[in-house]
């Protein structure tokens, strides 16, 4: 359904409203929206979209394909008929519902207030309950995101299995022979796996680790589900700034995936599950901030009182923890941190860009902390990158369930970061840095890609002339 990307399509001027979309009139919504799994938006939000058109220059799927039904304004036509009951829950309605990125560009530009994105989930998981996937997808889902995702011990044997998988080589194995051409599906995103690290988060990062100098106070930090198998190290480095500010940390060992993949997929049971849990868990740490350094993970925690707004026993804890929850460059920033004295790489200073993950800079509105943390870090030259805040195609599972839309939204990003001439290109999710490894990867760029807070710990050690342990 994609045309080929068309830039002239980001003109300032919003398209035109066709003339055959009328609106829908206001009325009671049907049985659409009350089913019990469902959490429902507030009616209003239903009605906010004035049909300006101004968000769609900055989404990304009306700009490939140049359908209205394939913008925010046509979705959310789209999703306000299917409440109403007006329109069943048709192939095209599930294919609009899928193909949307979930990026939450057209938040930003909209001037009404549209919350798109608790829309449009509400919406997935209308599509998830009246249109169950096929068999297989089905099955794969539910194993990987209901039985194996909330579950720590089944994820880290998971990791590793896929760790000696890697090791062994099975997958080059798979590709080179042919073997893995019986699973067409697999063959095509078996180049995106990230490397699984050797050891863990819970293995390398202290369940607790005292402040350095005078005691600010205490906070908690969230090591994420696959984050920590991938990227274990950006949890360490987490902890390490904070203690190095004077923040007495904890990792609660009890702690489960936050259910952001679930929540963005229509699977609000297990996403409501994973909520009430860390609810408990973080809430018993008597800690004053949860601190996150995944985009897609605070962005979903901030919004735990909304998933629970409706349950009598968790809306106000729901509520305390979404307002305790800080990503790591927001609250250095907010609370202040020491910048470090050098790098200690001497010489020229290092060409960095910065990726603006969308559930940092949509879903958060955070832009400036991590820059303001990158500008503190000496031997650092940060070049703006064109379109920073334009989806990398990453966007959950995006990248693995629709290869090829996620391929057209990479190849934009990787175009525009290597204008840039940077070596290192700076990002704040995981499901990014995933998926801009994977891009440097494919294209052969000898491109670094970096957690902020990753950088910083590395100037704090340069500084003390420390070298990290492996
Ligand atoms: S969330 Fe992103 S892809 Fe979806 S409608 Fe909004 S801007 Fe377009
Ligand atoms: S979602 Fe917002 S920006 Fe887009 S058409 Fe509706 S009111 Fe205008």
């Amino acid at each position: 359904m994609n045309m080929p990307h068309n830039n002239d399509s980001a003109s300032s001027s919003p398209p035109r409203e066709p003339s055959s979309a009328s609106s829908a009139p206001l009325r009671e919504p049907s049985s659409a929206f009350s089913h019990s799994q469902l959490h429902l938006p507030d009616e209003e939000l239903l009605h906010r979209c004035i049909s300006c058109g101004f968000c769609l220059p900055t989404c990304p799927t009306y700009n490939a394909s140049l359908l209205e039904r394939s913008s925010p304004r046509g979705r959310l036509r789209l999703i306000k008929a299917v409440a109403y009951g007006e329109l069943p829950v048709s192939d095209i309605f599930a294919e609009e519902m899928s193909y949307c990125l979930a990026c939450r560009a057209c938040e930003t530009a909209c001037p009404a207030g549209v919350q798109y994105g608790k829309l449009a989930e509400a919406a997935r998981a209308f599509v998830r309950e009246q249109r169950p996937p096929r068999f297989w997808p089905r099955l794969l889902r539910t194993l990987i995101l209901e039985k194996i995702f909330p579950y720590p011990n089944r994820l880290n044997l998971l990791g590793r299995l896929l760790y000696w998988s890697q090791r062994l080589k099975l997958p080059e194995i798979g590709l080179a022979t042919g073997v893995l051409k019986l699973w067409p599906a697999l063959a095509r995103i078996t180049p995106l796996a990230p490397r699984v690290a050797g050891k863990f988060s819970h293995q390398i990062v202290p369940a607790h680790l005292p402040a350095r100098g005078a005691r600010r106070g205490r906070v908690g930090v969230l090591s994420g589900c696959v984050a920590g198998l991938i990227y274990p190290d950006v949890n360490l480095d987490t902890v390490e700034v904070l203690a190095r500010n004077g923040w007495e940390v904890v990792v609660p060992p009890q702690q489960r995936c936050c259910g952001s993949l679930h929540g963005h997929t229509g699977d609000h049971a297990t996403a409501m599950m994973l909520a009430r849990h860390n609810i408990d868990v973080f809430l018993a740490a008597g800690v004053q901030a949860i601190i996150v350094n995944a985009a897609g993970c605070s962005s979903f925690m901030k919004e735990y009182d909304f998933l629970l707004a409706d349950d009598p026993e968790y809306a106000e804890k729901a509520k305390t923890v979404a307002h305790m929850t800080r990503d790591i460059c927001e609250f250095l920033a907010e609370t202040g941190f020491t910048p470090p004295l050098t790098r200690g790489d001497g010489g020229d200073k290092v060409r960095v860009t910065y990726h603006e993950a969308c559930h940092l800079a949509h879903a958060q509105k955070i832009r400036s902390a991590p820059r303001r943390v990158l500008a503190a870090i000496p031997g650092l030259a940060l070049v703006e990158l064109p379109e920073s805040d334009w989806c990398c195609g990453s966007a959950g599972i995006y990248n693995v369930v629709r290869h090829k839309d996620a391929e057209v939204f990479l190849e934009r990003k990787m175009k525009n970061i290597e204008s840039t001439g940077a070596s290192i290109v700076v990002s704040g999710n995981p499901g990014c840095s995933v998926q801009l490894e994977y891009g440097a990867r494919s294209r052969g760029l000898a491109l670094q890609v970096r957690h902020p807070v990753s950088l910083l710990a590395e100037a704090y050690r340069s500084e003390n002339g420390a070298e990290r342990e492996t």
